[in-house]
């Protein structure tokens, strides 16, 4: 292990690792410190990839069985659940046995141990013998990441289980409570309701994915109620309690079952907190806000001159491309470019089926920030790609200035949706004009017709929807 480094990136998640080699690639000799033999992070271990897989898994599992509407039918699956955990593992040790090599190349120094503070210059390293060793630095970036946030006063259960846990698909229990209708808890119960548990979802809030467009969500939400057990919304969990069979719990407002119902598994998802507890930061004039992370400016400097901080930890949206540009501007911000992190639009995607998909301004802040825009809907029933894959309950927005007609926002829920954004975010980064938009040829039939067609209904000229411009 080094006595000193250039630049130290505490964390190897999807920021710290993005960070760490692009600064090597600048030419600063740079280490990367994180518990895990490999570099990956809470994305590649336990969130982003393993999910995904599953989710992967899921939709082959819902098609093959939706095929029989076309003519075609298959005998129910058999699930190999040992094998299915061992394809989700190769997947994420190809990824991160991979970034372990492209350190490697790079002549990044990877340390596997966790990193405190004793000043503004110096970490501690603990390895994971338990021995400990000073590194001093130049800068340091703070990439630490998140950890899921969870409920008072719930029971020591094993049948309690937070994302990580769910992950690793012990079991496909009968029952599954889902507290949370946000994300990762839609994405979860989507797997696990694939392979046959009977999930209910219970969100406080009035609709399941609080704060996206309603009318991205309806079409997910009606799908739901034919995959899901129940979906409950408005709703609190009030108590939970271990019995012989599982956990009984009780609802606030109780519904038609006021002594509660019993779940097999609960999963809870109901956010996830920035990591910011690192030893010794208070050593550092390095300040968290009261949320938990950590305040930084536009180059994602902290307080504390010579450290940064990106990624979940400094700030949402808490998603992995976010943490690796972040990465990447404080990097150059070290290296001395004049850069600052100003997107304009920072994609979200929600891998449910179908999916959701949004970036820069959505309708619903349009509303709260009380700005003038014009929305150019195109409905998927009329995209015959969509009609093809008999999925044509999607749609594709675009959020539009009316005077300059550039555009600000597209969302997008359908099959392929996390795909289709890119798009969006292009035109929104670049400042497209509809116009743009609808004169750039888009391959037929496919999907991404959908986002020209869309651009076409802002000037009421869409081929395939008739719907004329009024004013
Ligand atoms: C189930 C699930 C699904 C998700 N799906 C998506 C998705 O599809 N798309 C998306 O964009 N985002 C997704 N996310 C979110 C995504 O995982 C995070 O936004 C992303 O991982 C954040 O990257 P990061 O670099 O900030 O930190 P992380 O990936 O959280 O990595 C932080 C690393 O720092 C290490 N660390 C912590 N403290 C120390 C210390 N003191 N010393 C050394 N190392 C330390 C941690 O062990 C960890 O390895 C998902 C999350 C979950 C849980």
């Amino acid at each position: 292990m080094p006595q000193k480094t250039r630049l130290a990136v505490i964390g190897g998640g999807p920021g710290g690792y993005a960070a760490a080699f692009l600064a090597a690639d600048l030419g600063l000799e740079t280490t990367l410190i994180d518990p895990e033999p490999h570099p990956g992070g809470v994305c590649l271990y336990r969130g982003c990839i393993p999910s995904k897989a599953l989710l992967h898994a899921a939709r082959v599992i819902t098609e093959s069985r939706e095929a029989a509407h076309w003519g075609i039918e298959f005998a129910e699956p058999k699930i190999k659940l040992e094998k299915l955990r061992s394809w989700k593992r190769s997947v994420v040790e190809r990824l991160t046995g991979g970034l372990g090599q492209l350190c490697k190349q790079r002549k990044v120094t990877y340390i596997q141990g966790e990193a405190a503070f004793d000043d503004a210059h110096t970490l501690r390293i603990r390895n994971r013998q338990g021995g400990e060793q000073p590194l001093a630095f130049e800068h340091a970036i703070i990439a630490t990441g998140s950890l899921p946030a969870t409920l008072p006063g719930l029971p020591a259960s094993p049948r309690l289980m937070d994302s990580s846990g769910a992950l690793e698909i012990e079991s496909i229990p009968k029952t599954m409570l889902v507290i949370g209708g946000g994300y990762i808890g839609l994405e979860l119960g989507t797997v696990y309701a694939a392979l046959g548990t009977q999930v209910s979802v219970v969100e406080m809030m009035p609709g399941l994915l609080p704060g996206v467009d309603r009318d991205l969500v309806n079409p997910l939400a009606k799908r739901l109620e034919g995959l899901f057990q129940s979906v409950m919304v408005s709703t609190k969990v009030a108590e939970i309690k271990e019995q012989k069979d599982g956990l009984r719990v009780k609802f606030d407002p109780p519904g038609s079952n006021g002594a509660g119902q019993v779940f097999e598994k609960v999963l809870v998802s109901v956010g996830r907190k920035p990591n910011s507890k690192i030893p010794g930061l208070e050593k550092t004039r390095v300040q968290v806000d009261e949320r938990g992370f950590i305040r930084v400016d536009e180059q994602r400097r902290t307080a504390e001159p010579s450290i940064f901080a990106i990624g979940d930890v400094a700030g949402e949206p808490m998603l992995a491309h976010k943490a690796s540009h972040e990465g990447r501007t404080a990097v150059e911000a070290i290296a001395g470019r004049k850069v600052a992190f100003e997107p304009r639009a920072i994609p979200a995607v929600v891998f449910t089926d179908p999916e959701i998909a949004w970036c820069g301004l959505t309708e619903e802040q349009a509303k709260a920030q009380n700005r003038n825009v014009k929305v150019a809907r195109f409905p998927w029933a009329a995209s015959g790609r969509a009609i093809t894959l008999d999925r044509p309950e999607g749609v594709t927005k675009l959020v539009i200035d009316p005077e300059t007609e550039s555009v600000l926002g597209v969302g997008i829920t359908g099959v392929g949706a996390g795909e289709l954004i890119a798009e969006g975010v292009l035109a929104v980064e670049m400042a497209a004009l509809a116009a743009d938009v609808s004169l750039t040829i888009h391959p037929h039939p496919t999907l991404s017709e959908t986002v020209m067609e869309a651009a076409e209904v802002f000037f009421g000229q869409s081929t395939h929807v008739y719907r004329p411009r009024r004013d």
